[in-house]
């Protein structure tokens, strides 16, 4: 696995080719580089390959779920300091908590609004480097 995380190179691990074109789409208009995976394991193949600066997480997809792959890479010394953004379905108080409970630092919820999609994904990485963790 690489060491040094990639500016600008953010993972999106999703199962769904709609979800995943337009978050690629939103990415890329802003400036992004985008690896795309379809599954847990995709991720991990991706993740050795390159790290990116920013993992923007399903949580429900084939096989290995998000949320498992999230405690995965965050008890990895190679990958705990790149922020996970949950994308989920369910934004009720008991999911946001165990979306943050798994180490996700933060999530949108879908149907992703293209208007403020961004400034959500900003937002949520900045409060991880606002923690002071590398
Ligand atoms: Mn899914």
């Amino acid at each position: 696995m690489p060491s040094e995380p990639q500016p600008g190179l953010v993972l999106v691990v999703e199962d769904n080719a709609a979800n995943l074109m337009l978050t690629k789409a939103l990415l890329e208009r802003a400036g992004y580089r985008v690896v795309a995976a379809r599954s847990a394991e995709e991720a991990r193949d991706r993740l050795h390959e390159s790290l990116p600066e920013a993992i923007i997480m399903d949580i429900q997809l084939p096989g290995e779920d998000g949320l498992t792959l999230t405690r995965k890479l965050k008890s990895d010394p190679a990958t705990t300091g790149i922020p996970i953004v949950a994308l989920t379905a369910y934004a009720m108080k008991r999911d946001r908590e165990r979306i943050l409970a798994a180490g996700c630092d933060g999530y949108i919820a879908k149907p992703i609004n293209t208007r403020t999609f961004l400034a959500d994904l900003r937002t949520a990485i900045q409060r991880d480097r606002a923690s002071g963790e590398a």
